[in-house]
């Protein structure tokens, strides 16, 4: 199941994250320069799993001085915060989710390289048998599912 994109409430919810988000780096010593805070606002509102590059791209037109070095940066504050989830692929390449840092499934399409939630989660069905059987105790885990999204559907279906 996808979450629901259109819901009023994630926007609050997103607000919220992004309220949290500021006091604590404040709390931590970061200092968050408005480019810094259109970065993190970008990210924690957007439900794209969005790379540094498409982040850079989107905020660079409201502050044409952001660097790409910049959102790396923001990015690192995150990370030390423990408050992003670094999707690293094989290419070198990695995709970010500034709302939900803790591990969670995810659908990705094959064709246009969309990420989204899914709800479901491997976690509670597999740890504890994972754990007893190899002795580790879990931490986190990658469930990546890979598929067409349904706009490529749409599209392999009209080129047919
Ligand atoms: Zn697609
Ligand atoms: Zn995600």
């Amino acid at each position: 199941m996808i979450l629901d994109k259109s819901h009023p409430a994630q926007f609050d919810a997103d607000e919220q994250r992004f309220r949290h988000l500021t006091v604590k780096a404040h709390e931590a010593g970061f200092r968050l320069t408005p480019q810094r805070r259109a970065v993190l606002r970008a990210l924690v509102f957007s439900d794209k799993h969005p790379g540094a590059e498409e982040l850079f791209l989107q905020v660079k037109g409201e502050y044409p001085d952001l660097s790409l070095a910049t959102v790396y940066k923001c990015l690192d504050m995150l990370k030390a915060m423990g408050e992003v989830l670094q999707l690293e692929f094989r290419d070198g390449s990695s995709r970010f989710d500034g709302r939900r840092p803790a591990s969670h499934a995810h659908v990705i399409c094959t064709r246009c390289g969309a990420i989204e939630d899914a709800t479901a989660d491997p976690f509670t069905w597999c740890s504890d048998d994972v754990s007893i059987e190899t002795g580790y105790r879990l931490e986190r885990y990658r469930f990546d599912l890979y598929g067409l999204c349904p706009d490529c559907q749409a599209q392999a279906t009209r080129q047919q």
